[in-house]
């Protein structure tokens, strides 16, 4: 098989293999790693469409990850997509209200970043084996809740490896914080800062640019990696399930051969909507790539105008996972749409950092032709969650609910009648009180959150997953509380006292 080579959206250094660019995560000038180009499916959609979720796969990571052997990527594959989702069918679709629901949220988080945190774990440690490194890996991670518990997962107990989770103590739900100080594995570590997300995030940042501690930790043999969203290693794992949701789509005979799927996607930090295109880049068919935003609608405006602006508030909503104004993968659309200029893509980037904003050409407009930007509000948001249920049963999360509404406006804006496919980001239970609070605000208030997950459960005829099960009683395994000024030290007393 030819060698697919990764190169940075900031400069024309030389490219390098999958299992360095996974290792080092973001390019040594700043920028992201991209395939130099984008490799093609060999086999056809119908022929895809016998196999299971591992076999696709294997059929899609091993034209991205040319550098790991069959035996290594099945068996990260294999190690990742088992037990710890809840069906066999990893990522199973819903037909309801005259769309398909692509449920992402069968992992062990019962969100949609444990498709790939399940699997990044063991990408990085077989990376670190094909490239000498003998230190152990230290993933660091700021999270505003979801991301945080699903590295937590994805890390627990895999050899090599530590992780270590910085959380703003009052800055995620009961739930979340629940999920995560309770998480096993004798190498995770869960740290609350007495600051916000931003303090966390900005810490985090300045210990991984810190040259000196890196060189201290060298000598106890150790060295930090990140397991954020920008990471290749998370990427591309995104892709198999757009190629999935196809074959499965055209197994069932609900699509004929080569008809187009248009797909919505909620988003937030764009690697996900990122990730559909790449798989269309890749053949297969997928028409539009609808990009649903709650009110911080930054792409929304980016799609309409050509001009990308994270100079406004910063509103907090009920999907808070897409509370973003900064969409770090969309950089890697930007240097495509520059025709892959490095040059081209600094000059927006410095723009974006210096002032918050950048324009793209007239020219680099023109290829945007199959994206459609859209907008749901808290309103609109609570009445997709609210309509659905009441035609259909089915209940889905604000997250989903976002990319419902969006989808309504596209059609009412297009009158374009193919069969679209909208990704469904969590499970109604990670988000049970917003969910609850909009079917019937009078009726759940005052519940506890383990109460409305039991009544979420009878009103929808779901039973309640495993992961929220799991801690209802689970035992507290993690008290550690630090400064925001501290958390050098708190990692520091994490890896020489254990
Ligand atoms: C992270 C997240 C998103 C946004 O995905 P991006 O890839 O960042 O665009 C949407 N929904 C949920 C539930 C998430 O956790």
């Amino acid at each position: 098989m030819e060698e697919l080579l990764y190169k940075s959206t900031r400069s024309e250094s030389k490219p390098v293999t999958a299992s360095k660019a996974i290792l080092k995560g973001l390019a040594e000038d700043g920028g992201l790693y991209v395939p130099e180009k984008f490799p093609k499916l060999e086999i056809s959609m119908e022929e895809i469409s016998k196999m299971d979720y591992k076999e696709i796969a294997y059929q899609v990571m091993s034209l991205f990850f040319t550098d790991f052997t069959e035996e290594e990527l099945r068996g990260c594959i294999d190690r990742a997509y088992d037990t710890k989702f809840d069906t066999e069918e990893i990522a199973p679709i819903v037909k309801a209200g005259g769309a398909y629901y692509l449920e992402l949220f069968h992992g062990a988080t019962i969100a949609f970043k444990d498709m790939a945190l399940s699997i990044l774990p063991h990408l990085l440690t077989v990376s670190a084996k094909k490239n000498k490194v003998k230190n152990d890996i230290v993933i660091l991670t700021a999270t505003s809740g979801d991301t945080g518990k699903a590295a937590l997962a994805g890390f627990a107990d895999v050899e090599g490896t530590k992780i270590i989770v910085f959380y703003p103590e009052n800055g995620v739900s009961p739930i979340q914080k629940k999920q995560m100080v309770t998480q096993k594995g004798k190498n995770t570590y869960v740290v609350a800062i007495q600051g916000n997300f931003d303090d966390a995030q900005t810490g985090v940042k300045e210990i991984f640019n810190d040259k000196e501690f890196a060189k201290e930790l060298e000598k106890d043999q150790v060295q930090f990696s990140s397991a954020n969203s920008i990471n290749i290693g998370r990427l591309v794992p995104q892709v198999v399930y757009y190629v999935y949701a196809y074959a499965k789509l055209l197994a069932e005979g609900e699509l004929s051969n080569k008809e187009t799927l248009n797909v919505v996607v909620p988003t937030g930090n764009f690697g996900n909507i990122l990730a559909a295109f790449y798989a269309k880049n890749m053949g297969v068919p997928i028409g539009k790539l609808i990009c649903a935003s709650n009110e911080n609608k930054v792409l929304y405006d980016f799609f309409q105008t050509g001009i990308y602006n994270r100079n406004r508030e910063f509103v907090l909503t009920n999907s808070p996972s897409m509370d973003i104004l900064v969409s770090s993968n969309l950089e890697r659309l930007i240097y495509w749409l520059a025709g892959n200029s490095a040059n081209k893509n600094v000059d927006c980037m410095s723009g974006l950092s210096a002032k918050g904003v950048y324009h793209i050409s007239e020219e680099m407009r023109e290829k945007l032709s199959n994206f459609y930007g859209n907008f749901a509000s808290e309103e609109e948001t609570g009445d997709a969650i609210k309509t659905l249920f009441e035609d259909t049963g089915y209940i889905i999360d604000t997250h989903t609910a976002v990319a419902a509404s969006v989808y309504q406006k596209y059609k009412k804006d297009t009158q374009d009648t193919t069969k679209t496919l909208i990704v469904s980001t969590a499970s109604p239970y990670k988000f049970t009180r917003s969910v609850m609070e909009v079917i019937d605000k009078e009726k759940y208030q005052g519940m506890g959150d383990f109460e409305l997950a039991d009544e979420l459960s009878r009103i929808s005829a779901v039973p309640i997953p495993r992961a929220i099960e799991e801690i209802r009683n689970a035992k507290v395994l993690h008290d550690r509380v630090c400064q925001k000024d501290n958390m050098k030290e708190a990692i520091r007393d994490i890896l020489t006292n254990k």
